[in-house]
């Protein structure tokens, strides 16, 4: 059966380096003077059904056809088309088995577990400035705290209306608008009919030190496999160097706060973290799934990031001994003999879990 292609759409937008999908879309929607839905609909993606975003796992996932379909109505490449998506980083800092487009069950789980916002973003207000409204698909990381360029805070919520920059109305995740113009430099949220206007580059943001800047772009390198993950000294795969990553921030929240002190962290970035362990009344017998969860703010990002880097910056075995020796010990101390059993769902490399049980005890890991 012959495929029936869409037209090609009249204006094509260049795909930003780095640019997420949903940013490609809005900036060829308001090149062509039509709403989201239209273009989408162009490019050949089945919105007749449902344009809800998580049934299409939009900008998520992409399908040989779809990819297909987008080149023949753009003449942009399956390959850099797929490149727009959060699929990207499947199998480095996020793990996308099992969602599948056109399962909202499969995206909604996937978003309660990984560290991103399928359908939100944070942003650096001065990039986004300078590139006139296009959005890279690493501000939706768990792990995005800190613009490595400006060195500054990213900005997680709008200052005006105080929804989630980027979540939709009314800070959730929508159906692709047939009627409203998008405005990739404004926060957009819709409340109470009413559109907020703030615009994103007026933002105010803070500075950060520059190895925190450095932490975090050798983060996004390996997340995107330019550079060779190493836990002391050993080289393994990106997806166990991020499960190193993350292990490092279950033990720093397990460990709050006597654990802040001991952080090489900035200090609002430990003040960040004690609010997280404050404001969540986590069940302190519970499961360890809480302290495994995606850090809310790009201030608790920044201060797991700092602390996680460290510890993964040790060069041999016995340098990452000594690093996690204090935040083992905190974390002891904090939980006494009700501590949980602790990391044991993330596929970790084993020269890390032979230090985590040199300084754990082996039976505290396993519980
Ligand atoms: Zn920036
Ligand atoms: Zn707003």
């Amino acid at each position: 059966m012959a495929a029936v292609w869409p037209r090609r759409l009249a204006l094509v937008v260049a795909p930003a380096s780095g640019e997420s999908f949903a940013s490609w879309v809005d900036r060829m929607a308001l090149r062509n003077g039509c709403p989201p839905w239209t273009v989408v609909e162009a490019l050949g993606l089945d919105v007749s059904v449902a344009s809800d975003v998580r049934s299409l796992a939009y900008g998520v996932l992409t399908t040989p056809e779809m990819c297909g379909a987008v080149e023949a109505a753009t003449g942009v490449s399956s390959e850099v088309v797929r490149g727009m998506h959060l699929e990207v980083f499947d199998g480095s800092v996020l793990d996308l088995a099992g969602v599948r487009v056109g399962d909202k069950g499969s995206v909604r789980r996937a978003e309660g577990r990984e560290w991103v916002q399928f359908f939100g973003s944070r942003v650096c207000p001065t990039c986004l400035a300078a590139s006139g409204g296009v959005w890279p698909a690493w501000w939706k990381l768990g792990w995005a705290a800190v613009c490595p360029v400006h060195r500054t805070l990213l900005v997680d919520l709008c200052p005006r209306c105080r929804v989630a920059v980027r979540r939709g109305p009314a800070g959730q995740p929508a159906r692709l608008s047939r009627s409203r113009m998008p405005a990739p430099l404004q926060c957009g949220a819709l409340l109470s009919g009413t559109v907020c206007d703030q615009s994103i580059p007026q933002i105010s943001t803070s500075s950060v030190s520059g190895k925190l800047a450095d932490q975090q772009h050798l983060v996004l390198e390996a997340a995107t496999h330019h550079r060779p993950a190493l836990i002391a000294g050993q080289v393994v795969s990106a997806g166990q160097w991020f499960a190193v990553l993350k292990a490092t921030a279950m033990l720093v929240r397990l460990g709050v706060p006597e654990v802040l002190p001991l952080l090489e962290a900035p200090l609002d970035g430990q003040g960040a973290l004690a609010a997280e362990a404050g404001g969540q009344r986590w069940n302190r017998a519970g499961p360890v799934g809480r302290f495994g969860m995606a850090p809310r703010t790009a201030l608790v990002a920044a201060g797991l990031l700092a602390a996680a880097l460290e510890v993964a910056a040790a060069e041999s075995e016995s340098e990452l001994e000594t690093r996690l020796m204090p935040l083992a010990a905190a974390a002891r101390m904090r939980w006494k003999e009700r501590r949980p059993g602790l990391l044991t769902r993330v596929a970790l490399p084993s020269v890390f879990t032979a230090a985590l049980d040199a300084v754990l005890g082996e039976q505290a890991r396993r519980q």
